[in-house]
């Protein structure tokens, strides 16, 4: 097969967000050759970059996870790979000298690529009750480890009853004078070595069966107002900050009319890290997948690379031949 010529300016492989699926496929596009660029958002603060300690990635003790990932860019950027700064609003395909091309825009231009890794992860879900959005930045927080310095020796609140929840909630007793977990079961979702630490901390109260119905205050956050599924009663809750973890929606707007996308808008991916569209690889939380933790985003991306390597080489024309028996 003909070699074909790529042009001026257009990137192998264009790795769409910074986290650990997206450095790792760009650790392993840029190792095997690849002319690769990533862009990430400064304003997306991704579910590993806010979390303090990270303790289930196998080799690695225990290490905060903003300088988790920034291990992650050194190790990536030593290989070669380029970051870029920008948000990306569209992504379409065009025809550049003979080659299938995507154009990917963000706020402030353009960059063309042969194939795409979307690893765009997932953002915070707000509880949409009244005073959440009225007091965010005022005491209504989805990151502990960016606000929780805030509330020293001050009584705190935190929604969920996931691993996010359970783990961040015992990382503000640092904090707080009394961390209350408000669940709306009667029993915790997250992990139960999780869940013990929690229920042995003595700064930890459990309200359970319960929903946050109000948030209010004055210039800042308050009091809570808790209603009980099972009763019906209500009750307020004193409390100076509110952090909600009650999981995450997957960053896939800006490809919902480009790619599939499931009942969540979780990108359909098969095992291979391929999207429904050829060329578009998808990689971490903002896929459906049954596990979403750094280490699985990690494999996604090391496998989404690879996916990618061999659709770039055919396309190029480079590939080494398939196995003839
Ligand atoms: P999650 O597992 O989806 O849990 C979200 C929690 O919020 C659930 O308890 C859910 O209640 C509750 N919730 C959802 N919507 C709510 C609403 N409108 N009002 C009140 N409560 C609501 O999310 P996550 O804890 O962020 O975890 C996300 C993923 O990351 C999971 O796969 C988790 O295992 C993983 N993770 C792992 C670790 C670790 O391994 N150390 C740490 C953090 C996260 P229900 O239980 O009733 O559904």
């Amino acid at each position: 097969m003909e070699e074909k010529r790529v042009p001026e300016g257009v990137y192998d492989i264009l790795i769409i967000g910074g986290g650990p699926a997206g450095y790792t496929a760009g650790l392993y596009a840029s190792r095997g050759g690849m002319n690769t660029s990533l862009i990430e958002s400064l304003s997306v603060m991704g579910q590993a970059t806010m979390t303090e300690v990270i303790e289930n990635y196998p080799g690695i003790d225990s290490i905060n996870g903003f300088d988790m990932i920034m291990t992650f860019k050194k190790q990536a950027e030593k290989f070669g790979l380029k970051t870029l700064q920008g948000t990306v609003k569209k992504i379409f395909r065009q025809e550049k000298e003979g080659l299938s091309i995507w154009k990917i825009e963000d706020e402030s231009g353009s960059h063309e690529a042969l194939s795409v890794i979307i690893a765009t992860g997932a953002s915070p879900k707000k509880l949409g009750v009244p005073g959440e959005a009225e007091f965010a930045g005022k005491g209504v927080s989805y990151c502990a480890t960016c606000d929780g310095a805030f509330f020293k020796e001050k009584d705190i609140a935190v929604v969920g009853g996931g691993d996010t929840a359970i783990e961040e909630a015992i990382y503000l007793t640092r904090f707080g004078k009394k961390v209350t977990i408000i669940h709306r079961r009667d029993r915790l979702r997250a992990a139960k070595v999780i869940q013990e630490r929690a229920i042995n901390n003595g700064k930890i109260d459990f309200v359970l069966s319960s929903v946050v119905e109000e948030i209010s205050g004055s210039d800042k956050v308050e009091k809570i107002i808790l209603s009980n599924k099972e009763t019906a009663e209500k009750r307020e809750l004193k409390a100076d900050g509110i952090f909600i973890f009650v999981g995450w929606h997957p960053n896939t707007d800006f490809v919902k009319e480009v790619i599939e996308l499931d009942e969540h808008n979780a990108i359909i991916a098969d095992s291979a890290m391929k999207t429904s569209v050829k060329g578009i690889f998808a990689a971490g939380d903002c896929c459906r997948k049954v596990l979403h933790q750094v280490v699985t985003a990690a494999g996604d991306g090391a496998v989404a690379a690879y996916s990618a390597q061999k659709y770039v080489e055919e396309l190029k024309g480079t590939a080494y031949p398939e196995r003839t028996g």
